[in-house]
């Protein structure tokens, strides 16, 4: 028998079990170890509430999970209850799937002042991230500003632009909820060094706020090249392109809230006494390798709260080499060592959709059929039990993830598929054991 250990239950992690159990069949035992109680990684933390149809990727992921040959090990810290020197001894291939989930700092000066938020903790704030649960993000200002131009910082700024009622069907938590139902902010200004060519936003998600119910997107004409240029673009972002060019001639037909792109936007410090007042911003252009270069020009956001969105990194794990320019694991096309893998974010760094861990999860499957023989008689999960048992660690199994689905799916609000728990305890509480 095989016996393999995945360290994260998100789409990376899922994708790897589901190939394994393809390349292996019946010959295969495989752990899926999560630090938190429940699966999913960012499918639950990540993805915006609002946006279901994205979330509903999960299924396919509990068909893998109840497998006879696949277990969750929930709340169960790699790093902290067992390390992967341990895990190594018990089982013949470990594969890190641990994602990105720390925030990059801004670096520039005052990005410790309070109300400067990275995504990771904002998004995992309305997510109801258990370690973001008490962020309680400074929403009575007039502005915000959020720094990025990719989806992330898409969805951060159509949270912060969405009534009550437009909310209907998400599983956004109730503390989030209200508070940005009592929110002030009426201006929401997007930031990015380069222009619209330059952009990370998919055409979809762009696509939806052109048709937000109290918020219009403004962009000054003055920021596109010549439209004849878009010709040249790959067709995603020929298309994202299109939907600014409509949004620079959108009429704000009266909606009370603005999402301003303000490109060609350098942050060059973040200004207020004692948290954000405002931030200082240095006009660019493009250079000839499309870099953006500062023109010395500068001028003020007045904002009471910045959310960067400029990408993530994988923690480092003792024991596990890493490389940390790239903030992930030191990897060669997902190999990091004898019988040591990895996947997903915590393999290529914060790039791509929910689809691109797929192909990670089956290469590198391919990799351990090959290298693994027919397993080398290591304890497995039996032997993971039993250590954890000496420990104390309190295990979440999958039938638990259930029965905390279940209360979950009971106590939803009208029009919502999920009053999801935020607090650690109340999902083992939930468990009903
Ligand atoms: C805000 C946001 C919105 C997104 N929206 C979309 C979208 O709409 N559509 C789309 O296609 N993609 C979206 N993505 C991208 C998508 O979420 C990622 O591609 C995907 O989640 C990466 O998968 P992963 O398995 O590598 O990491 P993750 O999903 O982060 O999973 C990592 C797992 O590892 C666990 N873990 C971490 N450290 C440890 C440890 N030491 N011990 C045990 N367990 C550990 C975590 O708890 C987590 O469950 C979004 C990403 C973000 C950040």
């Amino acid at each position: 028998m095989r016996h393999v250990a995945i360290i994260g239950s998100g789409p990376a992690g899922y994708y790897s079990a589901e190939a394994l159990a393809k390349q292996l069949g019946e010959d295969v035992r495989i752990d899926m170890i999560d630090r938190m109680p429940v699966p999913y990684g960012l499918i639950r933390f990540g993805v915006a509430p609002d946006h279901q149809s994205i979330k509903a990727v999960y299924k396919r992921y509990e068909k893998v999970a109840l497998a006879d040959n696949v277990r969750f090990v929930g709340n169960v810290c790699v790093g902290q209850d067992v390390s992967i020197d341990e895990l190594k001894t018990l089982y013949d291939a470990v594969i890190l799937a641990t994602g990105a989930p720390d925030d990059r700092p801004l670096g520039i000066p005052g990005d410790d002042l309070p109300g400067v938020i990275g995504s990771a903790a904002f998004v995992g704030w309305y997510n109801g991230h258990p370690e973001f649960a008490d962020l309680a993000p400074p929403l009575d200002a007039a502005a915000a500003a959020v720094v990025g131009n990719g989806n992330v910082a898409l969805d951060v700024a159509r949270i912060l632009a969405k009534t009550p009622a437009e909310f209907a069907g998400s599983d956004i938590v109730a503390h989030a909820f209200g508070a940005l139902g009592a929110s002030s902010i009426r201006e929401i200004h997007v930031l990015g060094r380069r222009g619209p060519h330059q952009i990370a936003m998919t055409p979809k998600e762009l696509g939806e706020l052109g048709h937000l119910a109290a918020a219009a997107p403004r962009i000054e004409p003055e920021d596109f090249p010549p439209e004849m240029d878009d010709a040249l673009l790959e067709p995603g972002l020929r298309k994202s392109v299109t939907h600014l060019r409509d949004f620079a001639g959108l009429d704000a037909g009266g909606k009370p809230k603005t999402i301003l792109f303000d490109f060609f936007a350098k942050p060059l410090r973040i200004e207020g006494d004692g948290k954000v007042e405002r931030i200082i911003v240095e006009k660019t252009r493009l250079d000839e390798r499309q870099a953006a270069v500062g023109t010395g020009e500068t001028y003020a956001i007045e904002c009471g709260m910045v959310v960067s969105c400029i990408g993530y990194k994988t923690p480092p794990i003792e024991g596990v080499p890493y490389e940390a320019d790239r903030g992930r694991f030191a990897n060669s096309e997902g190999v990091i060592g004898d019988g040591l893998y990895c996947v997903g974010w915590a393999r290529r760094g914060p790039t791509g959709t929910i689809g691109t861990n797929r192909p990670d999860g089956y290469e590198v499957a391919e990799k351990i059929a090959a290298d693994i023989g027919v397993g080398g008689r290591k304890a497995g999960g039996d032997g993971l039990d039993r250590l954890l048992e000496e420990r104390g660690t309190d295990v979440v199994t999958f039938h638990d993830w259930q029965r905390i689905e279940a209360a979950e799916a009971a106590r939803a609000r009208e029009g919502s598929p999920r009053e999801k728990f935020v607090a650690i305890a109340e999902m083992l509480g939930a468990r009903g054991r």
